[in-house]
């Protein structure tokens, strides 16, 4: 274990013990800056935001619209394009029900692929069940990556959107953005990335990226739950009508008529998210202090480790790119993957429990294209390390002395 690497997993009270967590692609666990941040922003600094006139609203409402910046800053955007939201489903049903369902009809299509989170395909058929418009798949390389080459065929001018996952939840396969971004933007459609696997683990730069709309959520890159971000280029988001009404979002209101406030307030209705803002802005500090280089490096070594290791057993398969971010999927044969992530969770003879992730993943679509049910997800975070790498393929050995 690298003397760096456990600097950084001492700072996760979530980490004490001999618990190894390897489902960061659900949720991240949060370090101590963060969890403070939070803290101070529900205890010593709270108050409502926008409205008060006195000092600790005044404060607080710096704070929040600083929180805007640091995103801004973050995904390499302005401050006016960053929308506050739930998270990225909220992001993407927002996107749907406003853009999408204003500046597109019956006939027209939308590009998404085989590996997508459920998040980027069910509110697409919602809006395909409201004005009829067509969704197109575009399919995954042999090994597992969205093929490229094959929505630049499937593309043609019918198309208004292309909405991605810039990295699998699932497979951890990395989107070439600018290329998609050309490849949208050649028919004149837009790009929608889905970024919760990316946002984590990628330096994002929105404007180099070239595309449209990006969404992620901050619980999965160190943040608290809760909130999550759309950003989209200015130009879009001014020509967007507002999506919940109710305070926060308005000029001003009579009986007869209600004018709105301009992007991004417009799309914020109601008390906003005050204490999951300044923990997102917090995680983002404390991210950037870490270095997204690092983080990168640091997953890319651990994910060619695990996938290493497994590709050594053969009673394992392993899915996905060899160049894949932080998520590893497979199968131990024989073992179903609930039943893996079950005895993985049982304390083992030194202490340790493994947390993986057993399922679909949300993504079942993608199960069917692989002709498994469920598959079993190790994933990776900053905390990470070989020990959690030893602990899992000694509770793969476990299991398979349990199973035969
Ligand atoms: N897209 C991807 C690729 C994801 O991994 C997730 C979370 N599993 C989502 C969308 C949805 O994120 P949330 O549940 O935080 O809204």
């Amino acid at each position: 274990m690298s003397a760096e690497t456990l600097t950084l997993r001492v700072q996760f009270p979530g980490l004490a013990g001999g618990w190894h967590y390897l489902d960061t692609a659900a949720t991240a666990q949060k370090p101590q800056a963060v969890i403070d941040a939070t803290v101070a922003a529900m205890g010593r600094d709270y108050a409502t935001v926008h409205r008060g006139v006195y000092a600790r609203s005044a404060e607080m409402t710096l704070a929040f619209e600083a929180a805007r910046r640091r995103t801004a800053q973050f995904l390499g955007g302005r401050e006016d394009e960053v929308v506050f939201t739930r998270g990225a489903t909220e992001s993407i049903n927002l996107v749907a029900q406003t853009w999408a369902q204003d500046n597109m009809k019956a006939g027209d299509r939308i590009l998404v692929s085989t590996l997508e989170h459920h998040a980027n395909i069910v509110p697409w058929q919602m809006l395909r069940d409201r004005i009829g418009i067509e969704i197109d798949v575009c399919p995954l390389t042999a090994d597992g990556a969205i093929d490229l080459e094959a929505a630049e065929k499937i593309l043609d001018e019918r198309h208004k959107l292309v909405a991605l996952a810039h990295v699998s939840n699932v497979l951890g396969s990395v989107l070439h953005v600018e290329h998609a971004a050309k490849l949208a933007h050649n028919v004149g459609a837009k790009l929608l990335v889905d970024g919760c696997q990316a946002a984590p683990r990628i330096a994002l730069d929105v404007a180099a990226m070239d595309c449209d709309f990006y969404a992620f959520s901050a619980h999965k890159l160190y943040g608290p739950t809760g909130i999550g971000v759309l950003w989209a280029r200015r130009e879009i988001l001014e020509d967007m009508r507002p999506w919940q009404g109710g305070g926060a979002m308005i000029d001003r209101v009579t009986f007869d008529e209600t004018t709105y406030a301009p992007a991004p307030q417009r799309f914020e209705a109601g008390t906003p998210m005050i204490i999951e803002a300044l923990g997102m802005a917090a995680a983002m500090d404390w991210l950037e202090g870490v270095g997204l280089e690092r983080a990168l490096r640091h997953e890319r070594e651990l994910t060619a480790v695990l996938r290493r290791e497994l590709a050594a057993r053969n009673d394992v398969t392993v899915f996905g790119p060899e160049d894949s971010l932080g998520i590893v999927s497979f199968a131990l044969d024989g073992v179903h993957p609930h039943d893996l992530g079950t005895i993985l969770d049982e304390e083992a003879a030194d202490g340790t429990r493994v947390a993986i992730r057993a399922g679909h993943h949300c993504a079942q679509p993608l199960m069917d294209h692989l002709g498994v049910p469920a598959t079993a997800r190790a994933s990776f975070g900053l905390y990470s390390d070989e020990s959690d790498i030893e602990a899992l393929l000694k509770g793969i050995e476990r299991t398979r002395r349990i199973f035969g």
